[in-house]
């Protein structure tokens, strides 16, 4: 699959010719090269994909029946199952991420096809009380194709999110992953083709996103967008969408809270604040990378914590140790700046973690970090640093740390730790953002739950049914037949 992209079940090479080398997270080094798709190699994916719908859903797979292509992605599921080990070594390699991070990726891809195989056959329209004499229904049709733009963080778990919920609804895709996250995507592409999804019905083109991205968000034949990525490019594709009227879906970033009270079980609390941002060295849109703590418990916690973060350890991927390197030279750079600006005002470490002595010097390393008393004005605590740094504050009443937690322009998820049933309740009306987790976090991964965000982490919902009704557009037919 050497630097071709995946399209109408077959390797195609690139209109354009060029390559974009990918580099090894663990040491710096290339190992292998992708295309660099341009506009023409998107124009090819957009019709392929527009074939497979067919002229008013008459294509191969336009008129694939809801039950059909529920079994081709279960089909699908299970053969991302049987090669769930070499696609997660694909994926460690490629992003960085520790191998146990990395297998877990996989079985969710799986996971989110044998859900999305299950829900085809069960999305429906309604009938609708209207005026006597008339009988009104809605029918849930595909928009037809839809563009998927993916981030490199989870670029099997977006693909499963978004992709297989479109498939689910009868759409037909062509996907742009991200620069340094596309072998395992370019993978998933050809088992589709393996297990009998019609030409044009998967499609992979790889690139820049300035230009395969750009070109996607800007194809008149593209019905539908989902986007999963950073806050800034979210905005471009935005008014790219807005240009033509297309609808989309975007996942951005965001800055989640993990909130104390001091009435909560820390036992079961600090262990999944932890995880929350040292999972995939932190490059989660979801982490929880701020910690509000309730005064009076405030310096018992960050002392637990502190020994924990102390404990966390980076290497490389083969190692599977807590955090593999981040991703690339830009990541590292960027959140090493965050964190000299920290510095230089003045904010306090109370712990970092460390690096494996045996990673190779070249590699991107981050060891993990714990800053405590961070003015929530600050940087630090308003924007996201995609690494493994948690902003710590603390609070004096519920007031007080529902004003923390709402007081960034991200709204994408929070945790609470209360044991008060009626304070949860209280806390969980008023946090604005898409998910909140009270006593938990993330929830094991939460295939079946909607997720996303408010303010400038981005509208629309993937995961779960919900994700359906975006990947559809409602008709409402209306028949007059008299009483
Ligand atoms: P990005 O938003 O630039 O890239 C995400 C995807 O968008 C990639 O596939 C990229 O090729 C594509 N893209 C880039 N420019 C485009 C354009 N003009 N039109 C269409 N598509 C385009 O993210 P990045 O530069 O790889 O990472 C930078 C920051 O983004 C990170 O530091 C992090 O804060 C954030 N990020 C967030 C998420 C998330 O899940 N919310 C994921 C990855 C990165």
């Amino acid at each position: 699959m050497k630097a071709q992209h995946f399209i109408g079940n077959e390797w195609v090479p690139g209109a354009g010719g060029g390559t974009i080398d990918v580099i090894d997270p663990s040491d710096g080094a290339p190992f292998d090269q992708i295309a660099r798709g341009n506009a023409v190699d998107i124009d090819v994916a957009v019709r392929a994909a527009r074939a497979a719908v067919g002229p008013e859903f008459s294509g191969q797979w336009g008129r694939l029946s809801a039950l059909e292509r529920g079994r081709l992605l279960m089909r699908l599921s299970n053969a991302v199952l049987e090669q769930q080990e070499a696609l997660a070594q694909l994926e460690a390699r490629d992003t960085g991420k520790a191998l146990k991070t990395a297998r877990v990726d996989a079985i969710v891809l799986a996971r989110y096809f044998e859900f999305y195989a299950g829900a085809c056959d069960k999305l429906h329209g309604e009938t609708l009380p209207f005026q006597s004499g008339y009988t009104v229904l809605t029918l849930r049709e595909p928009h037809g194709v839809t563009g998927h733009i993916v981030p490199w963080n989870y670029p099997m778990q977006v693909f499963g999110r978004s992709v297989g919920a479109a498939l689910a609804a009868g759409n037909a895709c062509v996907v742009k992953p991200a620069e340094d996250g596309s072998l395992s995507l370019l993978r998933v592409a050809q088992i589709a083709a393996q297990v009998g999804f019609p030409p044009g019905v998967v499609n992979v083109v790889t690139g820049y996103g300035h230009e395969a991205g750009a070109a996607l968000t800007a194809h008149s034949g593209v019905d539908h967008l989902s986007f999963t990525g950073s806050t800034a490019t979210g905005k471009l594709v935005g008014h790219a969408a807005a240009e033509r009227h297309c609808p989309l879906v975007l996942e951005l970033g965001g800055k989640s809270p993990q909130i104390i009270f001091a009435d909560a079980d820390l036992d079961a609390a600090l262990p999944a604040v932890v995880n929350a941002i040292a999972q995939n060295c932190g490059q989660t849109c979801s982490a929880g990378s701020r910690l509000l703590v309730e005064r009076s418990v405030y310096e018992a916690v960050l002392e637990k914590l502190a020994v924990k973060f102390k404990s966390l350890r980076a290497g490389p991927p083969a190692m599977d140790l807590d955090m593999g390197p981040l991703v690339n030279q830009k990541q590292f750079a960027q959140v090493r700046a965050m964190l000299a600006q920290a510095q230089s005002d003045g904010i306090t470490v109370m712990a970092r973690g460390s690096v494996a002595a045996e990673s190779p010097a070249r590699g991107f390393y981050q060891e993990a970090v714990l800053l405590r008393d961070v003015p929530p004005g600050n940087a630090l605590a308003q924007r996201e640093v995609f690494g493994p740094v948690l902003a710590a504050m603390p609070f004096d009443d519920e007031a007080h740390a529902l004003q923390l937690a709402n007081g960034t322009d991200y709204g994408l998820c929070a945790g609470l730790w209360t044991r008060d049933g009626a304070r949860q309740m209280r806390m969980a009306r008023k946090l604005r953002c898409g998910q909140v987790f009270i006593n938990n976090y993330g929830a094991g991964g939460g295939v079946e739950l909607p997720f996303g965000g408010v303010k400038s982490s981005g509208f629309g919902r993937e995961k779960g049914f919900e994700a359906l009704l975006g990947f559809t557009t409602l008709k409402t037919i209306a028949i007059r037949h008299g009483v």
